[in-house]
């Protein structure tokens, strides 16, 4: 079997970050959906990856270590996936911490931009859903004003709210590309472009973006995603092609309610591209 078709899926959440499963009930669920290579890529933090590499072996399940990145540039929220790191590396977990540090204030600042526009005690109401105190998210915010029925459902939530020039959008600086890269690098793992075909960006500021990243010592583009269309495989899989990037495949999932992709449930990767996980074998964690 070529190794471009194995079910490895290295991209979700639990309720370490914006999921709402435990580590566990992941693992779990990854294995009964017959996920043969899994990662938990927590935002910005890896408090849950000891949990999820012990459920994983414990299943039979390989594991990578995982965790999602939140980068600011040119103006624009990107998010890069590190895979196959020491999850103890000191420069790692302290360049995280700094990640998160500015969550609690830009959440306050959020629910006074909500109140605003007449959606009082969303701070409150969002922290009711939070798992990791540090890592209060838009997605937590979002929950709450589903439940307080001020939208029917979270898409709606960030159509209406949330997104830049809506009420509750606060602009925020998140790590530096070229120090998210690093420290996920220098800790042994591989970086890699997390869902591209989200961002809106300008041809050349996305080609800048894939530059930059790639003169950081970035490794992998997400080619097969949750968040992608068909197209968006094709473009993507080109784009990997043309920047000798290792492809990667996941399914961003965060909870069975909301996710449109259930995990290890995406089409394969194209055959023409190098997988990121043949590429970091050696990191693989076996049971
Ligand atoms: P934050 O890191 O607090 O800015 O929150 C970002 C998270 O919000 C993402 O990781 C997604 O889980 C979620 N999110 C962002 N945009 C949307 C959207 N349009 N629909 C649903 N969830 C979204
Ligand atoms: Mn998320
Ligand atoms: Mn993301
Ligand atoms: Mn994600």
């Amino acid at each position: 079997m070529s190794i471009a078709l194995l079910n490895a899926d290295l991209h979700c959440h639990s309720n370490v970050s914006d999921g709402t499963l435990e580590p566990e009930a992941l693992a779990a669920r990854a294995q009964t959906n017959g996920v043969e290579l899994w990662a938990l890529t927590d935002h910005d933090e890896v408090g849950g990856q000891r949990r999820a590499r012990d459920a994983a072996l414990a299943l039979g399940l390989p594991y990578l270590t995982g965790t999602e990145i939140s980068v600011s540039f040119a103006g624009v929220t990107v998010h890069i996936v590190g895979l196959g790191f020491e999850a103890d590396d000191a420069a790692l977990v302290a360049g995280l911490a700094a990640t998160r540090g500015g969550r609690e204030a830009r959440a306050r600042e959020m629910a006074a931009s909500l109140a605003q526009a007449g959606i009082t005690g969303a701070y409150e109401g969002a922290l009711q859903y939070v798992g990791n105190p540090e890592l209060i998210s838009r997605t937590h915010f979002a929950r709450h004003l589903v439940d307080a029925g001020v939208c029917p459902d979270t898409n709606s939530v960030f159509r209406k709210y949330l997104t830049e020039g809506k009420p509750g959008y606060v602009p925020h600086r998140w790590a530096a590309l070229g120090d998210a890269v690093r420290w996920i690098t220098q800790a042994g793992g591989a970086a890699v472009i997390a869902h591209p075909g989200r961002y809106k960006f300008t041809p050349t500021e996305e080609y800048a973006l894939f530059s930059e990243f790639v003169a950081h010592g970035g490794r992998g583009v997400e080619v097969v995603t949750g968040s992608h269309t068909t197209a968006e495989y094709e473009k993507y899989a080109d784009m990997a092609v043309e920047f000798d990037l290792l492809a990667s495949r996941g399914s961003d999932f965060h909870a069975p309610e909301e996710s449109r992709t259930d995990l290890g449930a995406l089409p394969w990767l194209p055959g023409r591209l190098t997988p990121v996980w043949e590429a970091i074998a050696d990191r693989v964690q076996r049971p």
